[in-house]
């Protein structure tokens, strides 16, 4: 068919908040070693993938049905799963937390409205923000990219969002938030905070969940993923908990039937697995300490990270180290600040094999 050449994106009635605008695109590079999007590097068991096959089986058979639509049974076992006394009205899903965020976005959001983070953080949350027609707010980290407590409250009042992002551990640095700053921030915030907990099983010890804050604070939204500790990145399974009036406020949002049976059934079986899912964390956790401490023997500058990635620099001129490493078959990411790259934490032998190519390029 004949696609005309001399068209392209300006020429549409695209809306004008949109234009000039960049897709988030993490590089798939199909390499041997993959560092770049922060996935758990290991993949499910024989007897996890038989199980799965199993219930997709069954669930297949009912597939001219729409699914269960509020995603009952599911939100059961999260709620469970998440502890701290929660339950299914407290819980909502989608496909993965960013679809969790845009409904967030969808119900708190919108033209006339603003959203607050604080960057270097998550690309997406001002992605979905614009999206949405909502306007961004950037506010800023310390050079170590922790949050003062009070300069972040501060901002919060002068703004007055209607929507603060809170990251933690935020992504791409790495940093956990102390307790004080999210209560702080909760304590002057007019709007809803989101406490975006994606990395929070990868967490030092210790490190306390915003969940405990939920019954204090109606506006509090904790998000979280099955893409990373859970390692369950291909299902796209994201939730949240909150009061079950935040999630009313989603119910008239979102699409009806957007969490597919299968999706929904292979959630499930994840969190039946957990114990193995969640299995690797302590690993990975070692790995990532091993790999700070390995960067910061070569002299390099390096986040403290309370994730599965690592942010280290600084090199004046990154996308020839990004480069160096992908020719050597390593692909990590170049985000965050201008002099800094991420590595997200594989197996044993691909961060040996991250530790080789890096040791031949400084
Ligand atoms: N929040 C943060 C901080 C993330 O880094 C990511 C994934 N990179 C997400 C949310 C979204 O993950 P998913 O949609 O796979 O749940």
């Amino acid at each position: 068919q004949h696609v005309n050449q001399h068209v392209n994106l300006d020429d549409l009635p695209i809306r004008d908040d949109l234009r000039g605008r960049t897709p988030y695109g993490a590089p798939q590079i199909d390499v041997p070693i993959r560092l770049n999007t922060n996935e758990n590097p290991y993949a499910p068991s024989p007897a996890l993938v038989a199980d799965l096959a199993e219930e997709v089986r069954a669930s297949a058979a009912e597939l001219n049905r729409y699914p269960d639509r509020d995603a009952e049974a599911l939100r059961t076992e999260l709620a469970d799963y998440l502890g701290h006394g929660l339950t299914k009205d407290q819980v909502w899903a989608a496909n993965g937390s960013n679809e969790v965020l845009q409904q967030i976005l969808q119900a708190f959001g919108s033209h006339g409205r603003t959203a607050l983070g604080f960057e270097p953080s998550y690309s997406m949350h001002p992605i979905i923000t614009t999206g949405t027609s909502t306007e961004w707010i950037s506010g800023v980290r310390e050079p170590d990219f922790s949050l003062d407590p009070g300069k972040a409250a501060a901002a919060v009042e002068e703004h007055r969002p209607d929507i603060v992002f809170l990251t933690s551990p935020n992504n791409p640095t790495g940093t956990a938030l102390p307790m004080e700053t999210i209560s702080r921030v909760l304590d002057v915030a007019t709007g809803m905070v989101v406490v975006d907990e994606a990395y929070a099983e990868f967490a030092r010890q210790g490190t306390p969940s915003a969940l405990t804050l939920l019954p204090a604070h109606p506006r509090l939204i904790v998000t979280r993923t099955m893409s990373k500790a859970f390692a369950m990145a291909g299902t796209r399974l994201g939730y949240l908990a909150a009061h079950p009036a935040v999630i009313d406020a989603l119910l008239l949002v979102r699409l009806p039937y957007h969490l597919s049976t299968l999706t929904q059934t292979a959630a499930r079986v994840a969190l039946r697995h957990r114990a193995e899912l969640l299995g690797t964390v302590d690993k990975l956790r070692q790995e990532r300490d091993d790999i700070v401490d390995w960067l910061r023997g070569k002299g390099l500058t390096v986040a403290d990270s309370d994730a599965n990635f690592v942010l280290f620099g600084r090199f004046p001129d990154r996308r020839k180290v990004w480069e160096a490493l992908l020719e050597s078959g390593v692909l990590i990411r170049e985000v965050g600040p201008p002099e800094w790259l991420r590595v997200s934490i594989g197996t044993g032998e691909e961060m040996a094999a991250f530790r080789a190519a890096l040791e031949g390029i400084l």
